[in-house]
């Protein structure tokens, strides 16, 4: 018998050869690396350190660019089970480089977009250079890519409002939270003075709601304490990347808050707060939130975060429990994007949250998390470039969380490899030609499956509706001009089939159809299945 240990070593030797292009018996460790990032796992990925530690003893002993042996490779794949997956191509986005170019070139269309205006009610905001535009893309599976200035930082704005619910139901659970804050889309303006019927703000992705997550978080401790728990949940969501903090933007955003003062007084009127709720400890704490700093590079970790059902890509850790995620995902998607928000969720279908900063965060669940950021605006306040960017990439990529009821067959879908995807298409048409389920040979045929297909074992939609006595099927196959002989992996044919499981008629026309096309008259064929 086989061990699972000689399967690895096999699979091990076979991507060791695929590696090892010139037969060197030797792999070149930048080369090995460079592998790596065009499937996504880049060498700053905290899962790939102790591989680049070993690279660099290595570089130190021989002064010059390091090689691993194919031993050395084995051992390699046994201790990291993420290299193994990247180079067998079994991330979530297996073609990575592909995927990338396509976003690219979206990335590229968008970057002539240069309408909007940058925010201006506080100069920290209106001094950005507006024509900064970056994308960044992390997969579940921690495969990440950026385009423009992503490593350019920006403050977060109204982009810290779903992380500071997030930290809110972690306390204090679900309750307790919409105690105080809704879950409606409040279709006015993010800092609209206008609460719900309850006179509770009415979701905690506007201005009110978010100050209301504001009074809730970690609120026995002093204001210092508070902060940090936002910023280090900041750093951790961010694949322990540090954080920083605009102290202008914050002090400018102190200035200038008479209406979000108003909104609190309001609240406090309504008896919406907690009790003891200090007013302006509260709204100090909500301008520190939107006055953190970081860039796409980083923050495309922590939208990879939510898209992961709350655990880090990259470091494994768990910051949020998976439901705390749905729920603030389902706000996201239903309130996230201002005045905009419904005509988002219809048309991308995915939940998101943008800021007056021009930072966008997309959450793709269970496949990537995208972070945006183009300062100029649109009437409601959303990056132009962003929401464009959106736009065109549900276009391209079957991405809307819908786009799973309409087949969408021209749309791209990049979770699977292409020809996986092709072979899955020849199975569905071969297991609906045995169940005579004609809607669906209709449908995957109109795919562009051709009924000529077999699967593995040379079996095409002819022999088994041959088999399983489907003559609807078989009619409807011999009328499409297929091959009526092919000979599966024993040397069967669909006449050997229909005659060894009795089925008469299909025997029958089968016989009649072959007779007719030896004698090459093409359009009696059609005859035999209108028959
Ligand atoms: N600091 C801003 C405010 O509360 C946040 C604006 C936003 O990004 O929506 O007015």
């Amino acid at each position: 018998m086989i061990s699972t240990t000689q399967i690895d070593n096999h699979a091990a030797d076979s991507l060791f050869r695929i590696l090892d292009h010139g037969k060197k018996k030797s792999i070149e460790s930048d080369k090995f690396l460079d592998k790596l990032a065009r499937t996504g796992i880049l060498s700053d990925d905290p899962r790939i350190q102790e591989l680049l530690n070993i690279f660099r003893v290595k570089e130190q002993e021989k002064r010059k660019s390091p090689t691993i042996s194919s031993s050395e490779f084995n051992e390699i794949l046994k201790q990291n089970a993420l290299i193994k997956k990247s180079l067998t191509e079994n991330l979530v986005i297996p073609d990575f480089e592909f995927f990338c170019k396509e976003v690219e070139d979206i990335f590229q269309e968008t970057l002539k977009n240069t309408d909007g205006k940058v925010a201006d009610y506080i100069p920290q905001l209106a001094r950005v250079n507006p024509d900064h535009f970056a994308v960044s893309i992390c997969t579940v599976d921690g495969q990440r890519f950026s385009f423009g200035d992503s490593k350019v930082n920006f403050c977060l704005q109204s982009s810290c409002k779903p992380i500071n619910y997030c930290l809110a139901l972690e306390e204090l659970g679900e309750y307790k939270v919409h105690c105080h804050v809704g879950r409606e889309p409040s279709g006015q303006s993010f800092n609209e003075l206008a609460l719900n019927s309850k006179g509770l703000p009415h979701n905690p992705m506007i201005n009110a709601g978010a100050m209301m997550s504001c009074s809730l978080i970690d609120r026995e401790n002093n204001t210092a304490d508070r902060f940090d728990k936002v910023s280090k949940t900041w750093q951790a969501l961010c694949g322990d990347k540090p954080v920083s903090f605009n102290n202008a933007v914050y002090l400018s955003e102190r200035q200038t808050a008479d209406r979000n003062f108003a909104l609190a007084y309001f609240m406090r009127e309504k008896n919406a707060f907690p009790e003891k709720t200090n007013l302006t400890e509260t709204l100090e704490f909500y301008f520190q939130c939107c006055s953190i700093e970081s860039c796409t590079n980083d923050l495309s970790v922590a939208a990879a975060t939510l898209a992961n059902a709350g655990t880090n890509p990259l470091t494994g850790k768990g910051i949020f429990k998976s439901s705390t995620v749905q729920n603030c995902l389902s706000l996201m998607l239903s309130c996230g994007m201002y005045d905009f928000s419904g005509e988002f969720a219809f048309k991308i279908g995915l939940p998101a949250k943008s800021g007056v900063s021009g930072a966008l965060m997309l959450v793709i669940p269970n496949l990537m998390g995208i972070s945006i950021w183009s300062p100029r605006l649109d009437q409601v306040g959303n990056t132009v470039r962003g929401v464009e960017f959106c736009k065109r990439l549900v276009e391209r990529f079957s991405f809307h969380q819908y786009d799973s009821l309409t087949g969408h067959c021209k749309k791209i879908n990049p979770r699977r490899k292409q020809n996986e995807l092709m072979a899955s298409k020849v199975m569905e048409l071969i297991r609906a030609a045995s169940f005579g389920d004609m809607d669906e040979i209709y449908r995957l045929q109109a795919e562009g499956v051709s009924p000529n297909t077999a699967d593995y074992d040379g079996r095409t939609p002819l022999h088994l509706a041959a088999c399983e006595n489907q003559v609807e099927v078989v009619k409807h196959l011999i009328g499409n001009g297929v091959h009526l002989s092919p000979k599966d992996r024993w040397g069967n044919t669909p006449l050997n089939d229909a005659t060894r499981f009795k089925n008469k008629e299909i025997k029958a026309m089968l016989e009649q159809a072959i007779k007719i096309k030896r004698n090459g008259k093409a359009n009696v064929l059609a005859a035999v299945a209108n028959n």
